[in-house]
């Protein structure tokens, strides 16, 4: 049976995709700020510190699939330190598992969100690495009344990391396809209570328009994901796919 790690487990795209491989027959070590097999704030260096030594143990050093979905969607920095920062040391501390497992993969989760408009001094902080700068660069656009574009820059620097650096020796030369997905509006509990409203409703409807089957269910997201992280997937790497009902293809248009 092949051994994943997902974060962001106890909910949301997460829960729906440990369910799934579960059911397939795979160990799941879900991570999560509770109700998971390893309790960690992957917004915390403590928590990512957490993280990398309990899987290290849990799994005997060795793991075949990485799921990293934990996120929030907040007008606030806390956005790019899980979002972004988390994602990266979820996926670079568990690299080395990954390096000793089989037919090792690992996804992220982008967002649509992610061509949405964003603001350039979160991105490169992020992308430099630099957490203090992408945390301050944050707060300088929630204060501004900006904070919408948090998220998003959250996204979209999470998607241009994965280009970067599933090209590197440390993945593609080790092996071990590197993706993001972009989710168009998923029906989880991150987004459950504005879409309840008619006027959330329509807020998310405009920004993220998917004229294939409207919104979608976390159990639908699952076996894309799953695929990702099988063995059949044996050349598709760096790439951030869009599963979305056709919003990015209303949103950009012919611009590829
Ligand atoms: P969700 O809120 O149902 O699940 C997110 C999970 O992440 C929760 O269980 C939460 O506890 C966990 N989490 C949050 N902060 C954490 C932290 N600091 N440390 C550890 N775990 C933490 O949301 P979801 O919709 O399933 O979101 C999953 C991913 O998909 C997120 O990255 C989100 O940005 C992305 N996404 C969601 C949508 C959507 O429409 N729901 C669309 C595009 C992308």
């Amino acid at each position: 049976a092949r051994t994943f790690l997902i974060t962001g487990s106890a909910s949301g795209i997460g829960a729906a995709t440990s369910a799934h491989l579960r059911r397939q027959g795979a160990h799941v070590i879900g991570v999560d700020l509770r109700d998971a097999d390893i309790t960690a704030d992957l917004a915390t260096d403590e928590g990512r510190t957490t993280l990398a030594e309990q899987a290290g143990e849990l799994t005997g050093g060795r793991l075949d699939g990485v799921v990293a979905c934990a996120g929030v969607a907040l007008f606030d920095p806390l956005t790019i330190k899980v979002n972004y920062f988390g994602a990266v040391a979820t996926l670079e501390s568990l690299r080395p598992l990954l390096a000793a497992g089989t037919d090792p993969r690992a996804v992220v989760i982008s967002s649509v969100a992610s061509v949405h408009p964003s603001d350039p001094a979160i991105v490169d902080a992020a992308l430099a690495g630099d957490e203090e700068a992408a945390v301050d660069a944050a707060r300088a656009a929630v204060d501004s009344g900006a904070g919408a574009l948090v998220y998003g820059s959250s996204k979209a620097a999470i998607a241009r990391w994965v280009r970067r650096t599933a090209i590197t020796p440390e993945w593609a030369g080790a092996g071990i396809p590197l993706n993001a997905i972009a989710p168009g509006t998923i029906a989880t509990p991150m987004i459950q209570a504005m879409l309840d409203t008619e006027a959330g409703r329509q807020a998310i409807d405009g920004a993220v328009p998917m004229p294939l089957h409207g919104h979608a269910r976390p159990e639908q997201i699952a076996p894309l994901l799953e695929w990702l992280t099988s063995p059949q997937n044996t050349h598709v790497t760096g790439q951030v796919i869009f599963v979305d009902g056709g919003a990015d293809a209303v949103l950009r248009g012919d611009s590829t």
